[in-house]
């Protein structure tokens, strides 16, 4: 007997446009699409992912999506990535073969026979350029399963097609940055709740990835963790030396996310005046505590005159130190 049940596809979501449509022009060819969001803990819009708060869309349109945390997964690529970074810390290149490879590896698991990506050639210099596209259809053996319906007709048939499973008449050629043709694309499709474009993937920040760099640079292999690259997303960071990273709240909103970082970090806070929160990275002797007291002070604002009261804790010691407020040009200089 044959089986009527759907052919089931795996999408793979961001939270833009473009993987939305390419979704929903699967599913209205009938066949059951499943979304899949891989998300960064570190990424300003991990907490929304992670809640399925961002996906409303995709539910909207019918889709259900699965959320996958592959920080840990992912850390040692994004440290060491084989086909480098872009214009910041972003691996894309290797980011997209790590998220295609891993939904490849669920797709038995989930019943599903092909995957879907919102990709568009020329869209984007580092990942989504045609030579990129080709070297990765190369790299990966599933290919031949890996349906891109907005650029589809810009590469060779893949098994879907060839299968009857899908219609490669209803596939589109969409190419370049313009984001014309996909907005025309949405009011067919009823597509009508997406972010604009822009304002995505926190590794493209540039501050972010200058702090990462930074980082990368001076710890040694294997001693980064994925709450150091979450802490980059709080507070200024100073690095007086190489050795020593000083990280001030700016704000009450800050110095309440760094409670949170507080594990394993010297902490230092003014004990009689209002001011930030301090944790510090590599404190080796006096010398750098003193120095650090005296940046607390210097970010306490106009209220702390002269020598304020600075409190230093860390896991096995603790004291109090008189800080007069460092040079703020040099501070300043050393903020990433
Ligand atoms: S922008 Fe970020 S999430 Fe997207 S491919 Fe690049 S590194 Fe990965």
């Amino acid at each position: 007997m044959m089986s009527t049940q759907p052919i089931r596809a795996l999408a793979l979501m961001s939270f833009g446009l473009d993987s939305l449509l390419a979704a929903k022009m699967i599913k209205d060819q009938g066949i059951d699409v499943h979304g899949i969001t891989f998300f960064y803990r570190f990424d300003n819009l991990a907490k929304k992912k992670a809640s399925g708060e961002i996906f409303k869309n995709a539910e909207l349109l019918g889709i259900p999506v699965t959320v996958i945390d592959i920080s840990d997964d992912f850390l040692p690529i994004l440290l060491d990535p084989p086909h480098g970074y872009g214009t910041n810390f972003n691996p894309c290149i290797d980011c997209h073969l790590y998220m295609f490879t891993r939904a490849n590896a669920m797709m038995e698991e989930m019943g599903a026979k092909f995957l879907i990506t919102g990709e568009v050639i020329g869209q984007r210099p580092m990942s989504q350029n045609s030579q990129t596209m080709a070297h990765m259809n190369k790299v990966m053996e599933f290919s031949d399963i890996l349906v891109r319906p907005l650029s589809a007709l810009h590469f060779p048939e893949t098994l879907p097609e060839r299968e009857g499973w899908i219609d490669r008449a209803e596939l589109l050629d969409i190419s370049g940055r313009s984001r014309k043709r996909q907005f025309e694309l949405a009011e067919k499709l009823g597509v009508t709740q997406f972010p604009g474009p822009g304002g995505g993937c926190i590794l493209t920040v540039p501050q972010f990835g200058d702090r990462a760099k930074k980082l990368k640079a001076n710890r040694l292999p294997g001693a980064i963790t994925v709450e150091d690259l979450e802490l980059l997303r709080y507070g200024r960071h100073l690095w007086p030396y190489d050795h020593l990273h000083v990280i001030v709240g700016r704000d009450a909103d800050d110095n309440d996310m760094l409670e949170q970082f507080v594990k394993g970090r010297t902490v230092f806070e003014p004990l009689d005046v209002g001011g930030p929160l301090v944790l510090a990275e590599g404190v080796r002797n006096e010398d750098d505590i003193k120095l650090i007291a005296e940046i607390t002070a210097r970010y306490c604002g106009k209220k702390a005159q002269g020598e304020i009261r600075i409190e230093w804790k860390d896991a096995g010691k603790a004291g109090i130190i008189y800080a007069k407020a460092y040079d703020i040009k040099k501070c300043e200089n050393w903020r990433i």
